[in-house]
């Protein structure tokens, strides 16, 4: 296990396995449950622009 437990930039929470459970972007992490909700994400759906302005903001700032 790795000592590393980063937390998620979009829904804050620390997932069970750490670094393994997610992925990096720059910086920033990105748990794989939210990274599962961006990809199935249509988008047209309205939740699919909150996501991306997410995304923008963690890699941009
Ligand atoms: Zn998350």
């Amino acid at each position: 296990m790795h000592n590393v437990y980063p937390k998620c930039e979009i829904c804050g929470m620390t997932p069970y396995f750490g670094l393994y459970d997610g992925f990096r972007l720059g910086k920033k992490f990105i748990c794989s449950r939210c990274e599962r909700q961006i990809l199935k994400t249509k988008a047209h759906d309205s939740q699919y622009q909150v996501f991306i302005q997410n995304i923008r903001r963690i890699i941009y700032c």
